[in-house]
């Protein structure tokens, strides 16, 4: 299969060429020909288990992969959440919770990032790649560390990630720089992620820095959500919660459901967007914000408009005013005209906005919902939450939650989809729980322990007594520089 670029570059001729160059020549993002239809097969899925399921999808997609190593991958990758990698759980008659955070690193990236060192290498050997991966990624927060453990010490590849120095949780911020491995860096960025997303990518896209790495024996890949490799295994877990909830006899086959997702870079939503186009029977797909809701105004104008002031929250990996995967998005809006959507990249850039017209603007609302929670709303939520339920929202799927609150109606049967751990954001769910500031993030999860009567998760007590090794901050002006003595370090 085929991959264009959505700003009309040279396409990719397929999915290892899509995953191994992470983001087109021309800034684009890769999109695939066509979406298979998978409509017919979900009875087949029913018996499946996550593995299988994310193999089966990702196949068709994944052409030229040998569908048995895809398998072994996927059973490998999975095997590391424990019993079930994307449990569904039952919280009263129409909702339920799709917990994507039983990963190594507590977040839904893991899901992703698992599987990814594997999709990277068989591409790099059906492309005919023989130099070494440079991984580049930008981080929000969860990002960074998923991508670190899954490449660490990986054979054949070095992975830099640049972390918004004041815009990250104090646990994700040592989850990442206590990573141990010899091929691994993280940096300190001074700027928020849009500042560390566009640097990354305009080191991507020159041509000059790309031969010089190149005389160091690498090429560049990336492990954010522009990457192919990235959105496709996440479509899986939309297909799995809809055959668990078949199973469970929750919903009918057919039945149309919808799925609440909170939103930050537009990577996680566009995947059950992708979906729903592959046949899977969604109602609506609810696009939920935090305070930093350039998504919803979108949603609700057609002007997507980041002429504004950019919001820390605590749901920071959720503190994105550019949203890159939406480009996807926009480029099926336009017909896969992308001349159109090019134009509409180069708008955002120069302008910081851009607009859809009225006719796709009804378009979206055929799909989507939207809407914004704040922060004392967010708190709120949480609090109510655990009242009612017994369970202990991370910030970001509590944004979700109060969205889903807020825009019902429709009366379907809801997914929200549940991104992180709690025990990441101890001392906001813990302040959002108990009303008091706790100001050490271990002592928050202790006392989250003793509320919640879940355990501290391992990786994140392990945390206290690693030592940190990274402590580098950096001007965006200076990426480039560090970036190259990191290639040439041996
Ligand atoms: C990355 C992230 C999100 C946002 O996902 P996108 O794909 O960027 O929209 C939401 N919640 C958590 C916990 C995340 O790590």
């Amino acid at each position: 299969m085929r991959f264009y670029s959505t700003r009309g570059g040279a396409s990719a001729k397929n999915a290892s060429e899509a995953i191994v160059k992470g983001i087109a020549e021309d800034g684009g993002l890769f999109v695939p020909e066509r979406f298979p239809d998978l409509g017919g097969s979900l009875e087949e899925m029913l018996d499946m288990d996550y593995a299988d399921r994310a193999a089966f999808v990702l196949s068709k997609y994944l052409e030229e992969y040998d569908f048995d190593a895809l398998s072994d991958a996927c059973e490998a990758a999975y095997s590391l959440f424990g019993e079930d990698a994307a449990p569904v759980v039952k919280l009263d008659d129409g909702l339920y919770i799709l917990e994507l955070f039983h990963g190594p690193t507590l977040a839904f990236k893991d899901i992703a990032l698992t599987l990814l060192p594997y999709l990277l290498r068989e591409g790099c050997d059906h492309a005919g790649i023989e130099e070494d991966v440079l991984i580049l990624t930008a981080t929000s927060g969860d990002t960074g560390k998923a991508a670190l453990e899954g490449f660490k010490d990986k054979k054949g590849v070095k992975i830099m990630v640049f972390y918004p120095e004041e815009g990250v949780a104090e646990m994700q911020r040592l989850q990442m720089c206590t990573t141990e491995g010899n091929n691994v860096s993280v940096v300190a960025v001074k700027g928020n992620f849009d500042d560390c997303q566009t640097a990354v990518k305009k080191i991507f896209t020159d041509e000059q820095f790309k031969k010089r790495l190149k005389e160091e024996g690498a090429v560049f890949s990336s492990a954010n959500s522009m990457n192919f490799g990235r959105l496709a295994p996440q479509i899986a877990y939309y297909f799995s919660a809809y055959c668990d909830l078949v199973n469970a006899e929750e919903i009918a086959m057919g039945d149309r459901i919808d799925f609440a997702v909170p939103t930050g870079n537009f990577g996680d939503i566009l995947a059950g967007w992708y979906a729903k186009r592959m046949g899977l029977p969604i109602n609506r797909l609810i696009c939920a914000s935090n305070k930093n809701n350039v998504l919803t105004d979108f949603f609700e104008t057609g002007v997507y408009d980041v002429n504004r002031e950019f919001y820390k929250t605590m749901s920071p990996s959720m503190d994105i005013l550019v949203s890159s995967n939406l480009e996807r998005l926009i480029f099926e809006l336009d017909g896969r005209n992308a001349a159109a959507t090019a134009e509409k990249m180069r708008a955002l850039a120069q302008t910081g906005k851009f607009t859809v017209d009225a006719a796709q603007r009804a378009r979206l609302k055929e799909d989507f919902a939207a809407g914004f929670c704040g922060e004392e709303e967010c708190a709120a939520v949480i609090g109510n939450f655990f009242e009612e339920y017994e369970y202990v929202l991370d910030p970001h799927t509590a944004v979700a939650v109060g969205v889903y609150d807020g825009c019902g109606g429709e009366d379907k049967p809801t997914v929200i989809l549940s991104t992180a751990s709690p025990y990441k954001f101890a001392q906001d769910v813990c302040r959002a729980l108990t009303g008091r500031a706790e100001t050490d993030a271990f002592a928050a999860a202790e006392k989250l322990e003793k509320l919640s009567a879940e355990p501290v998760p391992p990786q994140i007590a392990a945390l206290k007594t690693r030592p940190v090794r990274f402590t580098q901050s950096a001007k965006t002006s200076e990426l480039r520089d560090i970036v190259l003595s990191f290639a040439a370090k041996k």
